[in-house]
């Protein structure tokens, strides 16, 4: 198939990527770059540095590319950052995603797979959280991707686009030479990383008064290789037409609080990281844990690295063999 991927530059998007491209697929990414690396596309996709908001050329993109089916991945995606500038969230991540949704009906490209959030269920009622959970987010991030989500199901009743939501909890871990590489990094287990490298000398705990057995937010990691695995059995069944439109939980069903988190990285990397308290950070639910039953069944979804120290164990191996990330 024909695949463009948005954002494909970026962590999860390049990996997804490689993945489309190991299976045969011929993928085209749009990616302004803006935080993105063009190291990170495969030379075996092309590369058109856009931005989104430029919808002629997305669409004109589209039809000239033969474009069979999307994958949206470009967005802004860090909860902090959201809850200082909401403006930025619903530009990028609902009018950028609603411009490619109907330069797709313009063109006639009606499958798509979109990049959503476990932010979407803000504090949830009970973990593991099912995909029928109430969908009440906690910060402006969550908010713009539950806003795009519920566009696309409109669009698949009104304009026939069907679409099939990735609602991601935590990604990690890298595959081959791909891996996380922000600037500025906000993500824990990076950060965490940065001290046996030797770039920082403690983490800070944002928040050590939360209702869990140590204080400290709980969250679900998942492995970016499995989490691209996701995308491509999500665009297969679109393609054969077998699930309806909808949304899936992808995240493996354990829970580690941030201590945990640091723990796991003081075993994997032999270093004794010291994490200093530091204040909540605003927007934070307090443990977001998925069930990803739904996925498992529909899809035949199924994890290969679901461990909390595998999954820290390969961001560490990416980032000793990559220390400063990718070139440019
Ligand atoms: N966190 C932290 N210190 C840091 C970075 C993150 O305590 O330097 C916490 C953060 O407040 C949250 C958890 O780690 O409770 C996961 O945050 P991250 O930004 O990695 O992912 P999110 O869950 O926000 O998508």
């Amino acid at each position: 198939m024909r695949v463009l991927v948005t954002g494909g530059a970026g962590y999860i998007g390049s990996v997804i990527v490689a993945a489309l491209v190991r299976r045969n697929h011929e993928v085209l990414v749009i990616d302004n770059l803006y935080k993105g690396h063009r190291a990170a596309v495969m030379a075996l996709a092309q590369l058109l540095t856009v931005d989104l908001g430029n919808a002629a050329a997305v669409e004109r993109s589209l039809a000239e590319y033969g474009v069979e089916a999307v994958i949206h991945m470009a967005a802004d995606s860090l909860v902090g950052e959201s809850m200082q500038n909401a403006a930025k969230y619903f530009r990028n991540n609902v009018v950028n995603s609603l411009l490619l949704a109907n330069a797709m009906v313009a063109t006639g490209v009606r499958r798509l797979v979109f990049s959503s959030t476990a932010a979407v269920y803000g504090e949830p009622e009970t973990v593991p959280i099912a995909e029928d959970a109430p969908l009440e987010p906690t910060n402006v991030y969550g908010e713009s991707k539950l806003a795009f989500e519920r566009m696309l199901r409109w669009y698949d009743q009104v304009h026939g686009l069907s679409s099939i939501a990735l609602r991601y909890f935590n990604a990690a871990g890298a595959v081959g030479d791909l891996g996380e590489d922000h600037d500025p990094e906000t993500h824990l287990i990076p950060i965490v990383l940065q001290v046996p490298l030797g770039k920082r000398d403690a983490v800070q705990l944002f928040g050590t008064d939360y209702p869990t057995p140590d204080g400290t937010c709980i969250r679900d990691y998942i492995h970016v290789g499995d989490l691209a695995e996701a995308h491509v059995l999500a665009l297969d069944a679109l393609a054969r037409g077998d699930v309806p439109s909808g949304a899936y939980n992808l995240g493996n069903g354990t829970g580690y609080s941030n201590r945990q988190v640091i723990d796991a990285a003081r075993r994997v990397t032999g270093h004794a990281i010291p994490a200093i308290e530091a204040p909540r950070r605003p927007g934070d639910p307090a443990a977001l844990v998925a069930s990803s039953e739904r996925i498992r069944r529909d899809l035949d979804w199924q994890p290969r690295v679901p461990g909390i120290d595998e999954i820290v164990a390969s961001a560490w191996e990416w980032h000793q063999r990559f220390p400063n990330g990718y070139p440019d």
